[in-house]
């Protein structure tokens, strides 16, 4: 492990998560991404005080717009959204040092934490996250391919990123209230990034991403006495699963293994 590469992917990702607060506020409502990025939702005023300042403005949030008065209807948000992806990339900088690869992981899992947090809220696996983040990310994984002779994986990331697609394809034409179209999309994307794992890292990753659909399904059922219709989206169990694999591989592959090949082999 590299201590400073993950000190500085953890304060990158505080930065880069802070930064994330207006897709999740605006994607869902239609609006524009416009200037001024960091606004009040209500007033459309720019922050001011400690709203100008990079990850404190997480902690002004919590208190009411400066200009309007407004309280915000998402405090904890972007702290949230912050802590998280500094917890990503943090893991995934002690998974992976400081390689290339890591570029290509931090875009998926920057990309990941973005449509979670919207699709928890919204129900909507927005394509103005997820289309960038394919753009960005691939090319980056090709690089890696070439940088480090890992053709091999890149095979296996893109034969499960097609896999991935078109098995949750079927799941969604079988049941298309239960899985929109959003996540059959973002199940390329997932099932490329672990299918650079290998094949058996993306069948352990989507097996995962249904075991915790199923517990968080069951848990909010028993928590809130909420139906199927107010669950919340699938694409929070999908970056869970996939990033858990990627970061925590052999530990996952210990406990899933006995589990999914009882006779032994
Ligand atoms: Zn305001």
């Amino acid at each position: 492990m590299d201590p400073l590469l993950v000190a500085g992917c953890a304060a990158g990702g505080l930065l880069i998560g802070d930064a994330l607060e207006p897709l999740a506020d605006r994607l869902p409502k239609k609006l524009p991404l416009d200037r001024p990025w960091w606004r009040c939702p209500s007033c459309a005023s720019p922050d001011t005080g400690v709203g100008r300042v990079p990850v404190a403005r997480t902690a002004g949030r919590f208190g009411p717009c400066l200009s309007c008065g407004a309280t915000r209807s998402h405090p904890a948000r972007p702290a949230v959204q912050a802590v998280l992806t500094a917890a990503v990339l943090a893991g995934l900088a002690v998974r992976f040092g400081p390689d290339i690869g890591l570029a290509a992981y931090a875009v998926v899992g920057i990309g990941l934490v973005a449509i979670s947090v919207i699709d928890i809220e919204s129900r909507i696996v927005p394509n103005r996250i997820l289309y960038p983040t394919v753009a960005l990310a691939a090319p980056l994984f090709v690089l890696t391919a070439a940088v480090d002779h890992r053709w091999g994986s890149l095979w296996h990331a893109g034969a499960c990123a097609a896999i991935g697609f078109v098995a949750m394809f079927v799941v969604h034409t079988a049941y298309p209230k239960g899985l929109g179209f959003g996540d059959v999309r973002l199940a390329g994307l997932v099932g490329g990034a672990a299918g650079w794992m290998g094949f058996r890292a993306a069948f352990v990753a989507f097996f995962l991403m249904f075991l915790l659909g199923s517990v968080g399904g069951i848990l909010q059922l028993a928590i809130t006495g909420a139906g199927r219709r107010t669950a919340i989206g699938f694409a929070p169990y999908m970056a869970a699963g996939t990033l858990a694999v990627v970061i925590f591989t052999m530990p996952i592959f210990h406990v899933v293994h006995p589990l999914l090949y009882r006779n032994g082999s």
